[in-house]
């Protein structure tokens, strides 16, 4: 069983509080890292969390709010500083480029590596060794993107007893029936779902940022294993969420159950609230596979059943 772990990194909205750093989640998967939004003070989080500076890195940013992204240059001067070569990939609106390139120039950093950049944009934006990342826009103050990250599919499960019935010898064809490739026998072509079940979809991770609930990112996040969304204000400062284009728990989670979503996790809290239980409980009411991310949470994603 591959692990697919989701760590938060930074679980405030705005403002830091004594207990929650500004905006950063990250996925991990064989080794492989996704990082989504780089609030200030990201790199330490990097670090304690050992999420590995050198490692593959795929950085996606929602939207230029300071919160969710001036923890970028430290964190690329960091890796410089530790001599990284490896290319490092990053996603986000187009003018996050120039606001790197500008600021990096201006301080005189210069990166010991590569920056592969893919612009955000509606549908798939990047596929690498471990996900594919698509993108969809979000309903906030600026342009803003939110991301599924999705491992790939895996072959369906594997019956000996079928294999064993065609006469396949185990072995290396039925590892390449396991793997979902065809097998030739004398002159009969094998096909792998004559002895294995259907495919089996991969795991998805849903990472809204910033946004309003909407339809169209109702169907993009439909179906996720794992949903992470705006949950910035109580219901009762819904006023405030509108105005702001953030959401409130409550409305979190009614877009968790209309995107029929496995779990919901509220994130991005306004420092206004000392306690977010209160903001939990209400989401629970209406979608009660919901819990709160808090700096340091890890979830472990499961296969689904
Ligand atoms: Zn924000
Ligand atoms: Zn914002």
């Amino acid at each position: 069983m591959v692990k697919l772990v989701v760590t938060f990194l930074g679980t405030s909205a705005a403002a830091p509080t004594a207990h929650r750093g500004l905006p950063a989640v990250a996925v991990r998967r064989e080794g492989e890292v996704v990082l989504m939004d780089c609030g200030e003070g990201v790199q330490r989080r990097v670090l304690s969390e050992s999420l590995g500076i050198g490692s593959d890195m795929t950085i996606l940013i929602t939207h230029l709010h300071g919160d969710h992204v001036t923890g970028l240059l430290g964190l690329l001067q960091t890796m410089s500083l530790a001599q990284r070569r490896k290319p490092l990939n990053l996603v986000g609106p187009e003018k996050l480029l120039k606001w790197l390139e500008i600021t990096a120039e201006l301080l005189h950093i210069g990166l010991t590596f590569p920056i592969r950049f893919s612009p955000a944009k509606p549908g798939v934006v990047l596929r690498t060794g471990g996900f594919r990342i698509r993108a969809a826009r979000a309903a906030h103050s600026v342009e803003a993107f939110s991301y599924v990250v999705e491992e790939p599919g895996r072959p369906g499960i594997f019956y000996p007893e079928k294999a064993k019935s065609l006469g396949v010898p185990e072995g290396k064809l039925w590892s390449r029936l396991q793997k979902g490739r065809s097998i030739t026998l004398g002159r009969r072509r094998v096909e792998p779902l004559e002895v294995t079940g259907p495919r089996r979809v991969g795991r998805k991770i849903g990472y809204s940022g910033d946004t309003r609930p909407s339809e169209r990112l109702t169907r993009f996040f439909s179906g996720c294993d794992l949903l992470i969304f705006d949950s910035t204000f109580r219901d009762t400062d819904r006023e405030k969420a509108v105005e702001r284009k953030h959401s409130t728990s409550l409305e979190a989670a009614e877009f968790a159950r209309k995107a029929k979503v496995r779990q919901l996790v509220l994130t991005h809290f306004s420092a206004r609230y000392t306690s977010v239980s209160s903001l939990v409980r209400e989401a629970r009411r209406v979608f009660p596979n919901t819990i709160a991310a808090s700096d340091g949470l890890s979830i472990d994603v499961a296969y689904p059943a």
